[in-house]
């Protein structure tokens, strides 16, 4: 019977190339994709790269038990809120979870030894093995010269012959035989996890201390300018058309969303377990802070339900000095 391998895809560089040598050695390749509302690979490489292949993708969202991770990983935090070791052991339990149910033999990815300084380190490879319940069963095929081997290598599944000695930071080699094999599809490293940019993970552990409940809840702040209004209530303030569309894109039914059609000014979205006016009115006077019509009279800005935009609204702003502004702004 062929051997059947399930393999994270994130969309990169190494995954792919993890791919491309197991495929060489003609095992049957299932990759898995775990999407975060906030991206650490591109959706759209992903699909691309299972194309290419001709292999089968399973996409898998984040569910909610991730938030325990975001507020206290067992591992730690790396440079920002990114808590990556923890992170691999989530992905590598769903690769585990598809392994049983599609009856794969091993599950592998695109992990380099000593490549990323907090969660490749060679400990951390093994903590991740362990703590996902895949001992022996976990191949690195880029690393896997300088690692002991698995039990696919030891069962003669895997030829640990044809697999790399890949450490530290270079991606030469992977390079290398992605253009052997005509790979393109992939996204080039660095970036695209928004959890390792401080900004975002300020906001991340500043809605978690406020009782979000919910990833998809997390999902527009990516966005904008963010302003915490009260316990309760937070503001996203676009910074661009872009920012301004997206804000309508990402909101959730009960979220309200102010726009002024008489003054020039950007979009913003506000959030609140209990809202009231004085939070639409702040709203407002962020909206014309940002504006030309900064401490300016008052302006009127429109309001609606993201759920029903028919059913609009008028709101007057509460004119802030930059003080105010500063107090509520947290990047
Ligand atoms: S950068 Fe870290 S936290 Fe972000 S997806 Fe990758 S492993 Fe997870």
């Amino acid at each position: 019977m062929r051997v059947k391998a399930v393999g994270l895809l994130s969309g990169g560089l190494d995954s792919a190339v993890a791919c491309q040598l197991m495929l060489d050695q003609g095992i049957e390749v299932h990759v898995v994709h775990v999407s975060m509302p906030w991206g650490c690979g591109k959706p759209s490489r992903v699909t691309a790269l299972a194309e290419r292949f001709g292999i089968p993708l399973k996409v898998i969202p984040l569910a909610d038990d991730y938030l325990s991770i975001l507020k206290k990983p067992q591992y730690g935090f790396g440079s920002a809120h990114n808590p990556c070791v923890d992170c691999h052991i989530y992905m590598v339990k769903k690769a585990a979870e598809y392994m049983k149910e599609i009856g794969a033999d091993f599950i592998f990815t695109g992990e380099v030894l000593g490549q990323r300084p907090m969660s490749q380190r060679r400990v951390c490879l093994d903590w991740v093995e362990n703590d996902a319940g895949v001992p022996g069963k976990l191949l690195r095929p880029l690393s896997a010269r300088l690692l002991p081997p698995t039990v696919p290598e030891e069962e003669g599944l895997v030829d640990r012959s044809k697999l790399l000695a890949i450490v530290g930071r270079s991606r030469k080699e992977q390079h290398t035989i992605a253009v052997a094999a005509g790979l393109k599809e992939f996204s080039q490293p660095g970036g695209g996890c928004l959890l390792t940019e401080k900004h975002f993970g300020a906001r991340i552990k500043d809605v978690l201390a406020h009782g979000c409940d919910h990833i998809a809840l997390t999902a527009v702040l990516g966005l904008g300018r963010y302003f915490r209004v009260d316990e309760d209530t937070f503001v996203l303030l676009g910074r661009n058309d872009r920012e301004n569309d997206k804000l309508l894109e990402y909101a959730m039914s009960d979220d309200m969303i102010l726009r002024s059609f008489t003054f020039f000014g950007p979009a913003a979205l506000v959030r609140s377990r209990v809202l009231k006016e004085e939070h639409l009115a702040l709203a407002a006077g962020i909206i014309q802070f940002y504006s030309k019509w900064r401490g300016e009279e008052p302006i009127v800005v429109n309001y609606w339900k993201s759920a029903t935009p028919d059913e609009m609204s008028e709101i007057t702003s509460l004119v802030l000095d930059e003080d105010a502004v500063g107090r509520m702004s947290k990047g």
